[in-house]
């Protein structure tokens, strides 16, 4: 299965790991987990169901992490499942939203980005919900040094 068909559920609690998932490229949704109903219909629809609350492993197919941290929850879900990622995918999702983006012109991201950075970024892309403008350089510099050590523990597998 490729990275771009694994799709998760994150449950209340593992906000910031939905969001990282996200900026990876996987479809995330971030929902408080409240009934067997509600888990066994993301898993029927193949979502991959992530919690930290022990009650839900009673279901087949949850998967329940342990840590408070992002670094090791990552590890522990490669230990879990297996995790595709791909570069490709990095960064064409919305982290608040879980949208993928869609490439603007440069013209429509004047007067929503700072002057130099109109000039010199090679492209844009805008979430249709939140409508942020996303830039090469406004999220990868920030974040490609956290890419690269999840990239790390995941592609060691945990
Ligand atoms: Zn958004």
């Amino acid at each position: 299965m490729m990275g771009r068909d694994q799709r998760f559920v994150a449950d209340a609690m593992l906000g910031k790991l939905a969001k990282w998932l996200r900026i990876l490229g996987f479809d995330t949704e971030y929902r408080f987990l409240r009934s067997d109903i509600q888990i066994k219909e993301y898993l029927k629809d193949g979502r991959i169901v992530i919690t930290r609350n022990r009650k839900w492993t009673r279901i087949e197919g949850v998967v329940c992490l342990e840590s408070n941290h992002l670094e090791s929850q990552i590890a522990e879900l490669c230990r879990l499942i297996k995790i595709d990622i791909d570069d490709d995918r990095f960064f064409t999702r919305c982290p608040h939203c879980n949208i993928e983006l869609v490439r603007i012109e440069r013209e429509d991201a004047y007067g929503h980005v700072p002057d130099y950075i109109l000039n010199t970024a090679s492209e844009f892309s805008t979430c249709p919900s939140c409508r942020r403008i996303f830039w090469p350089g406004s999220h990868i510099s920030r974040m490609s040094e956290k890419i690269e050590e999840l990239k790390r523990i995941i592609k060691r597998g945990g």
